[in-house]
């Protein structure tokens, strides 16, 4: 695609960046046909190649924002399904996450627009924060139709949908500290304990520690470690994911400094996909980007880890049949796509793969609050495909997928890891029924 940026425009490297990501699309459409947004609506403009016209245009012409381009923006899951189908190699995420901080920056959205995206930016990346909201959300269910009735308020109805009727207690594995490996330490790995995932559902990470260790993996939870960023960065918020960006990578130094480290374990294939890109994300500072890009070299989801350690045969195998529902960010952002389904398989599961598996759930962070229209189509489209399969449960590898999918299938759906760890001798995950399950030879 020619670009007609002028040398002052390109001073600035945001949009030096963004004018070498333009110059490779060819403009061929291809990515059109992956887009969920594009199948779903079939505007041009709600497609990859439609946004990227858009956003060239507000950033040659150095124009703010107006509600044309937030619209079709806004509706962008970040899914990033057209990078997968993309022949060009056009890096669409950098470009997008550089409009959604021009939008940021230029654009004053409605009031209740505002309210809603400072609130969640307020209190999603803060556990105590969204445990003590998750609290209150149990006042205003009763409101849910009152809400969903008013345009504006649609938002916090499909909010209060979300919201679990109850919420574990925190883990006390999650606080700072070392978990030693059993027997001989076969590794060294540092987990991400995160934001919501922690609150919704903090037996993943519980789960992900007692399996590591009881495969000889010592697991250190660093002090100063927090959300990833991703949910802030995704709406446009940058000086708020670069913080946290830093603040993780202050904390991943210090334990890499003091006893080394060989990965950092991400269980939420979200984060896994912004923690893989701090490096990106920091290379401007010159006091973190060298730190950053060695955080995102050693950031692993756990698949990936558990995938090159030399695993012994499983302890039982449940012989029960799963459908894995790969993540966006685990197929496209990390692209992960082997690893999981093979340590099911391996682990004596049958895997079988729902059709459109390339195409988004709907959740994507906080879009299932910011656009439930597209959203709840997108998800009932996903569960039908999975509830075809004729899985007794779905298997996926990222918090907000199970949260999405779980509001509207009929069957359980949980974190990879618990079926693993399951296999290996641990606990029956919650909501699976044991038919099928036989004892390994
Ligand atoms: S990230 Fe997903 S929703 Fe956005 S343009 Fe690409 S394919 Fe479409
Ligand atoms: S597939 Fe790639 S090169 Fe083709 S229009 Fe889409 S982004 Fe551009």
């Amino acid at each position: 695609m020619q670009t007609n940026f002028s040398a002052a425009q390109l001073a600035d490297p945001h949009v030096a960046e963004s004018e070498k990501i333009l110059r490779k699309c060819v403009h061929c459409g291809f990515c059109t046909a992956t887009c969920p947004t594009y199948v779903t609506l079939g505007n041009e403009l709600d497609s990859p190649r439609g946004r990227i016209y858009l956003i060239k245009d507000m950033l040659e012409n150095g124009r703010p924002a107006d509600k044309e381009i937030v619209t079709h923006i806004d509706r962008c899951l970040s899914c990033l399904a057209c990078m997968t189908t993309c022949p060009s190699g056009v890096n669409y995420m950098h470009l997008v996450d550089h409009a959604r901080a021009h939008i940021q920056e230029t654009y004053k959205r409605p009031l209740l627009d505002r309210l809603t995206r400072a609130m969640l930016a307020f209190v999603l990346p803060y556990p105590n924060r969204f445990r003590a909201a998750l609290k209150l959300a149990g006042l205003g269910r009763p409101f849910i139709g009152l809400f969903e009735k008013l345009p504006a308020l649609r938002p916090v109805a499909a909010m209060l949908k979300l919201a679990p009727a109850s919420i574990p207690p925190a883990s006390p594995l999650a606080l700072p500290g070392t978990h030693a490996g059993k027997d001989a330490r076969r590794g060294r790995v540092a987990i991400l304990t995160g934001c919501a995932q922690s609150v919704l559902d903090p037996a993943i990470d519980d789960t992900t520690i007692s399996l590591l260790t009881r495969l000889g993996v010592e697991v250190v939870v660093p002090e100063g470690e927090g959300c990833c960023g991703a949910l802030v960065h995704h709406m446009g918020r940058e000086g708020q994911a670069l913080a946290s960006a830093r603040q993780n990578v202050e904390a991943w130094t210090r334990a890499i400094d003091h006893g080394g480290l060989d990965a950092i374990i991400i269980t939420a294939s979200g984060c896994g996909t912004t923690i893989k890109d701090y490096g990106f994300m920091l290379r401007l500072d010159p006091a973190y980007a060298e730190k950053a890009a060695r955080v995102s070299a050693l950031a692993k989801d756990v698949t990936e880890y558990l995938a090159g350690l030399d695993l012994p045969e499983p302890v039982r195998k449940p012989g029960m049949v799963v459908a894995y529902h790969s993540a966006c960010s685990m197929q496209h952002g990390q692209k992960i796509t082997r690893q999981p389904k093979e340590l099911l398989a391996k682990a004596g599961f049958v895997v079988r793969e729902p059709r459109e598996g390339h195409l988004c759930c709907g959740s994507a962070g906080t879009y299932n609050i910011l656009q439930p229209e597209i959203s709840a189509k997108l998800r009932d489209r996903k569960v039908k495909n999975i509830e075809a399969t004729g899985a007794s449960v779905v298997a996926t590898g990222n918090i907000g997928c199970i949260t999405q999918i779980a509001s509207a299938a009929k069957l359980p759906v949980v974190h990879t890891i618990k079926l693993l760890d399951w296999a290996y001798g641990g606990p029956k995950p919650e909501g699976v029924s044991d038919s099928g399950l036989i004892a390994a030879e």
